[in-house]
């Protein structure tokens, strides 16, 4: 936060992505209400959106509410493309560009606005260059501090700039509905209505105590501070990590190829979400295991595998894991019971832009570009898309990662396939 309280973060958020590329890419689109899917809505167009169709809604509803609604399918080479040639734009006002999204960035210009003048001009600039270079329209916030600015450009929607004065924080805050507010989705929405609680300015006049006992401890206290206007959150510059990385302890536990199975399907998919989410992908993958010993604190062993391609797809990290964690049970045949695996990925580079291959040669998912490779790397893309909008929960992928039932909607996989 900014100790001014000067409105130098700027949240930039491209207005309805895929929707808008597809308008960009066909101009028979223009003007039209269109939706990228087709069992289930990913993007809808602002024309769409008028008649209530939303992402995440299921296509047979959305043709209820529109019924001249258009069916596309969606161009994901170009998504990330286009993305990260808004991204290069917003590196050329600050180094300090926050992508957590493939749309969308947090950027700090505390240290530009000597070189390109206060945030509105900046806002003003970044969402010309957009629209002459990419040709999206794109919104803007500023505000002091990030949740606040995010708010912003989601108020700045379509096509706008939103800058929020030092002074009147509050009395921009506190009207807007509780849905804007980060972490807040429509079940918590829900509950919150249920509760009278409507508006930012009712939940922050909520006590703690109260919205701990409905919303749970953490989700509680987090949405109340932000309720509050309390955010300390800095823009951090991706790619800075060396390596990502996560572990379960499950207590002590016989080895059980289901069992590791599951706990790596979760890993990976927590992984390999932060790793797409930084941007970022990596040639090693490490796993540990850790052996119960009676009487003792376990033994932990390590296995690795570099390979040429650097993964960030949740399957395919997936699989490169079971198989080490198979190889390292192996080697240690007289081990009957783990209490803990992990998961770790470095060598990190920048995700590159996804070279589709032509399916001449063997096809293999290791590589990003190839059939399987590119499929799974659109399925993720989904994904962390719908949870952007409905929380973690909202698609279970790991079951479905490793050959499981549930999870991750056909509708997606069917899309993801179509694009090859
Ligand atoms: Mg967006």
């Amino acid at each position: 936060m900014a100790p001014t309280g000067r409105p130098t973060i700027l949240h930039a958020d491209l207005d309805a992505f895929y929707a808008s590329v597809e308008q960009l890419l066909d101009p028979a689109l223009r003007g039209r209400p269109i939706a990228v899917g087709g069992g289930v809505v990913l993007a809808a167009s602002y024309e769409a959106k008028r008649f209530g169709v939303s992402g995440g809604m299921s296509g047979a509803r959305a043709r209820q509410l529109c019924p001249d609604l258009l069916f596309v399918k969606g161009h994901f080479t170009e998504y990330q493309r286009l993305g990260d040639q808004v991204m290069a734009i917003l590196e050329d006002f600050t180094p300090a560009v926050q992508r957590i999204s493939i749309d969308e960035a947090f950027l700090d210009v505390t240290g530009a606005v000597h070189l390109f003048g206060p945030p509105d001009i900046i806002g003003t600039k970044i969402r010309r260059r957009v629209r002459e270079e990419v040709g999206l329209p794109i919104s803007v916030g500023a505000a002091s501090n990030k949740h606040l600015a995010k708010i912003a450009s989601q108020v700045a929607k379509p096509d706008g700039l939103v800058v929020v004065p030092p002074d009147g924080e509050e009395a921009f805050l506190h009207p807007l509905p509780v849905g804007l507010v980060w972490g807040i989705g429509p079940v918590t929405q829900a509950k919150l209505a249920d509760r009278g609680i409507r508006t930012i300015g009712e939940l922050a006049g909520s006590s703690e105590d109260a919205l701990r006992s409905l919303l749970g401890k953490a989700l509680g206290a987090k949405i109340g501070t932000l309720a509050r206007n309390d955010d300390r959150r800095k823009v951090t510059a991706n790619g800075r990590a060396g390596s990502v990385g996560s572990q379960s302890a499950f207590g002590r536990h016989d080895i059980d190829p289901r069992l590791v199975r599951e706990v790596l399907g979760n890993l990976a998919d927590r992984v390999a979400a932060r790793l797409r989410a930084k941007h970022r992908a990596g040639r090693t993958v490490t796993v540990r295991v850790r052996f119960v010993v009676p009487g003792a604190p376990g033994r932990s062993i390590t296995r690795s595998r570099t390979g040429p391609e650097p993964v960030c797809t949740t399957l395919t990290l997936a699989e490169i894991a079971e198989g080490l964690v198979h190889q390292a049970l192996d080697d240690h045949p007289r081990e009957t019971q783990i209490s803990l695996l992990a998961i770790s990925v470095s060598n990190l580079v920048d995700q590159p832009v996804l070279q589709l291959e032509l399916p001449v040669v063997s096809d293999s998912p290791l590589r990003p570009g190839s059939p399987t490779g590119s499929a799974r790397w659109a399925v993720d893309h989904s994904v962390d898309r719908v949870r952007e909008r409905f929380g973690k929960a909202a698609v279970g992928y790991a079951s479905v990662a490793l050959g499981g039932r549930g999870g991750v909607p056909d509708e997606f996989r069917e899309l993801a396939e179509k694009e090859l």
